[in-house]
């Protein structure tokens, strides 16, 4: 999962990224509203996370450009502002959800978690596509009658993203974009080498390879 981050405050945002990577997202941290609305307009985000008070345009309009171009991306605000009226605002004005600072990060994932999962139109804690179930609260997965194995971050995110879109093939490409934010160098066969490890985890069937194409998990049966 790629999420933008938009914070002006080095301090939250030193703290949020670190979090998020920890928690296997790849993130792009963004200090303006300008900076945020470029980002959004040249990457796929699964989500963004927006403070409100930022330099230029303020937040409230970052969201406003962006669902005025029709960009569905699930934002979550967080803001120290909490007055009634910009918390109306803010989810009226078509944010997902609503943090008020100072915030737990704990807090702070697992709403994330609530939000990815209404924007995936599931009430299930656990992702599960065939025969796979992944836990994106413990980053545990498992395959047919198999124990839960616990994977490691890259592992998680990588399956998260096949997970994500059952039976759709995943070129190189795309998952990289899933895995790695920005700054994070990408070695030529990570890719391969993250699907090497899950299969040795989980089973050699659990993820198909489409030979010059990419990989998928399949479809629920
Ligand atoms: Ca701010």
């Amino acid at each position: 999962m790629r999420i933008l981050l938009v914070e002006d405050d080095r301090m939250i945002g030193e703290a949020v990224q670190a979090a998020l990577q920890e928690a296997a997202y790849a993130v792009d941290w963004v200090r303006d509203g300008r900076a945020a609305l470029d980002a959004a307009s040249s990457q796929r985000y699964d989500m963004v996370l927006l403070d409100l008070g930022l330099p230029g345009r303020d937040g409230l309009e970052v969201l406003a450009s962006l669902r005025r171009e029709r960009n569905a991306v699930p934002v979550l605000i967080m803001t120290a502002r909490d007055s009634l009226q910009d918390r109306l605002q803010g989810l009226d004005g078509g944010a997902d959800d609503y943090l008020l600072k100072p915030f737990e990060l704990e807090e702070l994932l697992a709403r994330m978690r609530a939000v990815l999962r209404r924007q995936a139109g599931s009430a299930q804690p656990v992702l599960s596509s065939g025969s796979l179930s992944l836990d994106p609260a413990t980053h545990e997965a498992s395959y047919q009658d198999h124990p839960p194995v616990a994977l490691s971050n890259r592992e998680f995110a990588l399956l998260q993203a096949l997970m994500a879109r059952p039976g759709a093939i995943l070129s190189r490409a795309d998952l990289e974009d899933r895995v790695y934010g920005w700054g994070q160098e990408v070695e030529s066969n990570a890719i391969e080498f993250l699907i090497h490890g899950l299969r040795r985890k989980l089973g050699r069937d659990a993820i198909k390879n489409v030979r010059g194409a990419g990989w998928m998990v399949p479809r629920n049966a």
